[in-house]
């Protein structure tokens, strides 16, 4: 009887299937940082289904990202173990090898992973930070846009709306026009009064024009130089790490798909902090990895733009420095999900009282936006 209970049991705990979509939806406004422009952005959203149970995760990249989560993963992890999470991860990591595991096929897994945790915790009818265990009760968020496509008035706007709301950090663009940054920042910080400020070129800029306009930025209380220079040139990170001045921190990491990256890039002394991004990295399964990673090198570990899917795995995250609540992300996830938790003084809390990462699709409304 044990056997055959166990047997049963089991059974519905297996992932029956995946369903994914793709949503492009507009700017609320042109937007640009240093070396890219954009107009609207794409989600691809995975359910995966099983035990009566829908964990949703996501992921934005191009909708080609949907195609190999439909065509390559969803077959495979379909009939899993739903408790199995690390297995499927292992599995699906295996099977994009001659695909190519950066960039793409890493978006892919990210939100098939992401919707697989959150399926385990709904199952086991816990909120996700429980069942990935809790450091804290809730993260530190950064006020990120002030795109180098707005107009002065556009930057202090927003800037400015952040730190009325409470938010004691904000981060915006710079390098698309070196030459204006200076003026760009001055306006920013006095948008935002006493609140720390961050910059980020997107690797726009040369090593020695990094380090010039590092100095402009450290008059005007900048704490934050991400992608100061390519995230490829690790040297020249390490340079700006060493030269920029006291009180700045060099930070990068975002287009990490694999731990290896990260492991390189904490290696070489790169970063005072580093960022990762569970929507690339291969899901909670490899954001986790990348906090694990920022423990041994003794890194603070920065989560890069989607709030609404990184705050369960931040609040279980010890080396977890913030999280970027990124102008977009914010916009697109409260357009498409219910369940989105609100800052209050520039936080974000777990709703405890609602299982897994708490987020309901809006199905009408994300088929009005279907890629
Ligand atoms: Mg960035």
């Amino acid at each position: 009887m044990t056997g055959l209970l166990a047997t049963r049991v089991r059974r519905e705990l297996l992932v029956e299937r995946l369903d994914v979509a793709a949503c492009t939806i507009p700017t609320d406004a042109p937007e640009s940082d240093g070396t890219i422009e954009w107009d609207s952005t794409t989600i691809v959203i995975v359910e995966a289904r099983g035990g009566g149970e829908t964990g949703v995760g996501y992921t934005y990249a191009h909708v080609s990202a949907a195609a190999l989560v439909d065509e390559v993963l969803a077959p495979l992890v379909a009939g899993l173990d739903a408790t199995a999470v690390p297995r499927a991860w292992e599995t699906m990591v295996a099977a994009v090898r001659n695909i190519g595991r950066p960039g793409i096929a890493s978006t892919a897994i990210s939100a098939v992973d992401s919707a697989l945790w959150d399926l385990k915790a709904r199952l086991l009818g816990v909120p996700l930070v429980t069942l990935l265990g809790a450091v804290r009760e809730s993260v530190e968020l950064y006020g990120s846009g002030g795109f180098t496509s707005y107009s002065d008035e556009q930057l202090e706007r927003q800037l400015g709306g952040w730190a009325d709301d409470g938010f004691r950090r904000m981060k915006m663009k710079i390098g698309r026009e070196p030459g204006l940054d200076a003026g760009r920042v001055a306006a920013a910080r006095s948008a935002i009064g006493t609140a720390a400020l961050m910059v980020d070129a997107n690797g726009a800029l040369d090593r020695k024009q990094a380090l010039a306009l590092a100095e402009r930025f450290a008059e005007l209380d900048v704490v934050w130089f991400e992608e100061p220079v390519s995230s490829d040139d690790l040297a020249g990170l390490r340079l700006l790490r060493d030269r920029a001045p006291g009180g700045m921190e060099i930070a990068a990491g975002e287009y990490g798909y694999d731990l290896p990256y990260f492991r390189r890039m904490l290696e070489a002394g790169a970063v005072d902090v580093l960022q990762a991004d569970a929507t690339r990295c291969a899901g909670i399964t490899g954001f986790l990895g990348a906090g694990a990673l920022c423990e041994a090198y003794g890194i603070p570990l920065s989560a890069h733009t989607s709030p609404a899917l990184h705050l369960h795995p931040c609040c279980a995250i010890g080396p977890l420095r913030d999280l970027e609540y990124f102008h977009d992300h914010a916009r697109i996830e409260r357009m498409l999900f219910d369940g989105v938790a609100e800052p209050v003084a520039g936080a974000l809390t777990p709703d405890l009282g609602r299982p897994g990462n708490g987020l309901e699709l809006k199905r009408a409304d994300a088929a009005l936006y279907a890629a």
